[in-house]
């Protein structure tokens, strides 16, 4: 049965495996038993529901909370090749009959709906007209009161069960795993022995990272001009430093919308449309944005003010990446914007001991910005996941390799020129007279006269504002509120101009940045926008960003190799095949690639099922000091196959160190096997060896000592 599912799986959506939690999921409906599957955001469920409705007879029902997210699924549906639409209080009553006689004509596979039909009577007993295999509730903690967005029509999902003729197999599915609302969606939607699967929490395409910044707007305009194109959240605290960023922002020439309570609902609309189509890459925004956005490219969520808890942070956060490609999540740590959540907390109108227990969340926030230790291990453990590793790998603790470098005198000149300007004025002047310009206002003010002016000639200007930014964020200079933020001396700064304390700077090891031309890419995005208004639904249904980047790696320039494409199914080749090969294809030629698409398309056609060069990206993580745990756990893949990959890497000659494979006591002993009865085969010489040496072991030692032979 479940190869039949693969099948659908490359079939309409261009998938070639389904993830770990998928698949259990999907044979428990096949074989016909209410489910239900607690998954974190981007893991999956839709599939989880959507692959059994092609295998059932009968229609799926879907429920489904937003109205926005419904037409965004069954437009990806649609596209994908799969019959499907959705009733809601967006359609006229003569479209709804229209779509429901259709269905009773069994024209759909899926039919989505809002929970708040189900109050119709006369809509249930449509509903016993219609063959219904499946029901799938999505988003099912929206039935419990103990969820944040409970919906009192979700009550409804078991009247109309109990209405309708036939029983369906029940789905419910839902990312939020609190047992209270875990029990009350087995038992609110009254599932019947229902096995339940509980994925994991983490999002391993998420990074993480806490900055304290001192200057957040330098870091935010640092940060996005690095990353022109790409879709990213910032989210602010409070609707007046979202207009103060997003001003901010757009004076710099960003394509970019804004996004709180204060502005008219036309005007949310717009800006959420441009956000969705990509004709704004960047939203500034408060909490209110995001309920309903399922974007899928998110590159980054930019947290400009520490957020009121972790539930709030990880989903406002894990809005980045849901197409499982790398995405970022930082969260611009000062402390006085603590105040705000405190004050936000005192002005509301909870129960006192409401209020106790949301001081404790906040301050388990505030925590997670301190902690030295990984900070996906903190967020996994506040929710309460067990045995996590140490390390991730990928969040800004452990990738932390800088250095300190002593700035003890750079910070002494810096204290002295903002005292000698008086204490009135931004970092940029400050940097300005440190650096020696003479510009007109530095002339204009005296300050060139100053002692210390140009006492920090030998740094670039970016470099002296940077350490005047650590030593904001070290609180040793402070910024006054307000738009034209002014710098103080604090007390901590005394010390240092004492010659008491010294100050460290931290000095990021310079990666390698890995040159990568974009060309392609911008212009297969060009194109996916050119459909996209076409056919007036978002980008990301046209293809995602995945996708796209795939064809920028393999070059398919026909119709077999396309369709080798990650999200390339066979209804998205019909529609849309002919004009990416054909811009692919003269990308091609006009830049001599030839001998590169048959290269990748020979290695397409060997492996069918995945066609990447696979042990390469595992290489690429191994040298940036990756554990091997974690590029298995980044990669989603297993432990194994990251070895076989080094192993493979090693062979074909690259770099690698295989010593991490090989325990040092048994390698003597392998080599001497191997000595005695050579290396053609692998069983005979695990069977002559211990039981605890694997095969893994083995094969790094034949690897390692043949290309010290064939290199000597
Ligand atoms: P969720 O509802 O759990 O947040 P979605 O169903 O929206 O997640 O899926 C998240 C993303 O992952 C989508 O872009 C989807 O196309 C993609 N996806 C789902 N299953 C697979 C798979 N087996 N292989 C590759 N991508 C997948
Ligand atoms: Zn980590």
């Amino acid at each position: 049965m479940l190869e039949n599912a693969q099948n659908l799986l490359k079939k309409y959506y261009g998938y070639s495996t389904f993830r770990d939690g998928q698949k259990k999921v999907i044979q428990s409906i096949l074989e016909g038993k209410d489910t239900f599957a607690i998954m974190p955001t981007g893991a999956g469920k839709s599939i989880c529901y959507q692959i059994p409705a092609l295998l059932l007879p009968g229609l799926t029902l879907v429920i489904s909370p937003l109205i926005s997210l419904m037409k965004d699924q069954v437009d990806s549906l649609q596209n994908n090749g799969i019959p499907a639409t959705f009733i809601n209080s967006s359609l006229k009553t003569s479209e709804v009959q229209d779509r429901l006689r259709k269905a009773q004509d069994g024209f759909y596979k899926l039919l989505y709906v809002a929970p708040e039909r189900l109050e119709s009577q006369q809509f249930c007993h449509i509903l016993n007209s219609l063959e219904i295999s499946l029901l799938a509730v999505d988003e099912a903690h929206c039935v419990s009161q103990w969820g944040h967005d409970f919906r009192p029509s979700y009550r409804f999902i078991s009247t109309m069960l109990n209405q309708i003729p036939v029983r369906p197999i029940v789905s419910a599915f839902t990312a939020t795993a609190t047992e209270e609302v875990k029990e009350d969606v087995v038992g609110l939607l009254k599932l019947t022995n229902p096995n339940v699967y509980v994925t994991g929490f983490d999002r391993p395409n998420l990074s993480f990272a806490v900055i304290k910044a001192g200057n957040k707007n330098d870091f935010i305009l640092n940060y996005i001009e690095d990353r022109t194109g790409q879709s990213g959240i910032i989210y602010a605290a409070t609707r007046k430093e979202v207009d103060r960023l997003y001003e901010n922002l757009r004076g710099k020439g960003y394509r970019i919308g804004k996004y709180h309570a204060g502005l008219s609902d036309n005007d949310r609309k717009k800006t959420q449309e441009a956000f969705l189509y990509d004709d704004d890459n960047i939203i500034v925004a408060t909490n209110a944005f995001g309920m309903g956005i399922d974007k899928s490219n998110v590159r980054y969520v930019i947290h400009n003010n520490i957020p009121k808890n972790m539930e709030a942070y990880y989903q406002e956060a894990g809005r980045a990446g849901r197409d499982g490609e790398p995405s970022e999540c930082l969260l611009l740590f000062a402390a006085q914007d603590i105040h705000v959540q405190k004050f936000l907390i005192e002005q509301s109108v909870l129960s006192p001991q409401r209020k106790v227990e949301q001081y404790k969340k906040l301050q388990a926030m505030i925590d997670y910005c301190h902690t030295p230790r990984c900070l996906r291990k903190y967020i996994l453990e506040y929710f309460g996941e067990k045995n996590v590793f140490e390390n991730c790998g990928n969040c800004s603790t452990c990738n932390d390799d800088s250095d300190l470098s002593d700035i003890t005198i750079e910070a002494q000149k810096i204290f002295s020129c903002v005292y000698r300007m008086n204490q009135r004025w931004g970092t940029a002047l400050v940097a300005q007279v440190l650096k020696g310009s003479r510009n007109k206002k530095v002339l204009e003010n005296g300050f060139d006269q100053l002692s210390t002016h140009g006492i920090m000639q030998g740094y670039t200007i970016k470099e002296v504002r940077d350490m005047i930014n650590i030593l904001i964020a070290e609180e040793y200079l402070g910024l006054t509120d307000g738009q034209f933020p002014v710098v103080r001396l604090r007390e901590k700064a005394g010390a240092v101009l004492k010659n008491e304390e010294k100050v460290f700077q931290k000095i990021q090891k310079r990666k390698e940045k890995v040159a990568t031309d974009n060309s392609l890419f911008e212009i297969l995005r060009s194109l996916r926008k050119e459909i996209s208004m076409r056919e007036q639904v978002p980008p990301y249904i046209v293809f995602q960003d995945s996708s796209l980047r795939e064809m920028c790696e393999y070059f398919p320039i026909d119709e077999a190799s396309m369709l080798t494409i990650k999200g390339v199914g066979e209804a998205k080749l019909n529609k849309y095949g002919e004009e990416f090969i054909n811009v692919i294809r003269n990308y091609v030629e006009e830049n001599g690639l030839m001998d590169r698409v048959s290269a990748s398309y020979d290695n397409t056609k060997n492996s069918s099922k995945d066609k990447t060069p696979s042990h390469l990206i595992t290489l690429k993580l191994y040298q940036t000091n990756n554990l091997l745990e974690n590029i298995a756990r980044i990669r989603d893949i297993k432990l194994k196959t990251v070895q076989e990959h080094l192993i493979q890497c090693s062979c074909e000659g690259l770099d690698v160190n295989l010593d991490v494979l090989i325990p040092e006591e048994h390698e003597a002993f392998i080599l001497k096997v191997i000595d005695e009865i050579g290396g053609q085969k692998l069983k005979p010489i695990k069977e002559a060896l211990p039981k605890e040496i694997d095969y893994i072991a083995i094969k790094a030692v034949l690897c390692k000592y043949k290309n010290v032979n064939s290199s000597s």
